[in-house]
């Protein structure tokens, strides 16, 4: 990934955070996007630039907004020539029955889970074009593949991510650009966390068997998905052995689209 620029979005936390500091590792210069602490944030923008002798900047556009996804693609073309690797993985959870869930959050969902993908690969598309080469990662779900209770905006947006990808992935057939979306199951995060504590609390359980029956109930494997497992499957995408493979969704989920 050496001279090649990358922007993960949602990488304050999670699987974007993990993704950033794996293409760090390899080389790339990174652009880091999402909520949380100023300082945190500066620390792990520091320590993953002089770790890895790359590149960090940090860009704070709120995915909600079209001008400040524009405005983080444009700054890191600015700064860095390019954005050759895109990897739009910020996301939100939000569960409710249909009935009860408040239109503001399903806005929101689908802004930043769907909406920001379409802003963020309409802006990188040019440049990419220009140069030859590109790649477009969308961390999409198990959600984009089939139902879940109470996840109406969650499911309806990451099955929407899936038929983005493989637009995008046939609008640049031939170009040098791949576009593909990567499903995890369930990866141990603060967006998963905050459904295990939702289940202990509805169902009387402790943390760990709530996580254990979280796991069981949909997971075969019986574990969760892995950062460094969802890093190498990025990392492959972004290499010349996927250079024929887009429109893609590789699923990480220990079987449960299987079932
Ligand atoms: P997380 O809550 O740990 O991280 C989400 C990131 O998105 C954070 O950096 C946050 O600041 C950022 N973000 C949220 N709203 C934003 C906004 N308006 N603008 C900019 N950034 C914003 O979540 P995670 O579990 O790491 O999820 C990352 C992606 O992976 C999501 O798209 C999620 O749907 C997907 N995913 C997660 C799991 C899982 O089990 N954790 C499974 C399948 C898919």
């Amino acid at each position: 990934m050496q001279d090649r620029t990358v922007v993960v979005t949602g990488s304050t936390s999670g699987i974007g955070a993990a993704l950033a500091a794996a293409f760090a590792a390899a080389g790339a210069n990174v652009v880091l996007n999402g909520f949380g602490d100023a300082a945190e944030i500066e620390t792990t923008r520091r320590g993953l630039a002089q770790r890895h002798g790359v590149e960090v900047l940090y860009h704070g556009a709120d995915m909600t907004l079209p001008e400040e996804i524009s405005d983080l693609i444009v700054e890191t073309e600015r700064r860095f020539g390019a954005v050759d690797v895109l990897v739009n993985n910020a996301g939100i959870q939000h569960t409710d029955r249909i009935e009860d869930f408040p239109p503001e959050k399903w806005d929101a969902l689908i802004a930043i889970n769907l909406s920001a993908v379409f802003h963020g690969t309409a802006a990188v598309l040019p440049g990419m074009r220009r140069r030859g080469w590109g790649r477009i990662v969308n961390i999409a779900s198990n959600h984009g593949f089939g139902g879940g209770v109470n996840k109406c905006a969650y499911v309806a947006a990451k099955h929407a991510v899936l038929g983005l990808t493989k637009v995008t992935a046939l609008e640049t057939a031939g170009s040098g650009i791949t576009c593909n979306a990567i499903c995890p199951g369930w990866v141990k995060t603060p967006l998963v966390d905050r459904q295990i504590e939702t289940r202990a609390v509805r169902d009387g359980l402790d943390i760990a068997e709530a996580t254990w029956r979280l796991l069981i109930e949909q997971q075969p494997s019986g574990r969760f998905t892995t950062f460094d497992q969802l890093a190498a499957a990025a990392l492959f995408l972004c290499g010349d052995g996927a250079a024929n493979l887009t429109g893609s969704s590789i699923t990480q989920d220990g079987g449960w689209t299987a079932l």
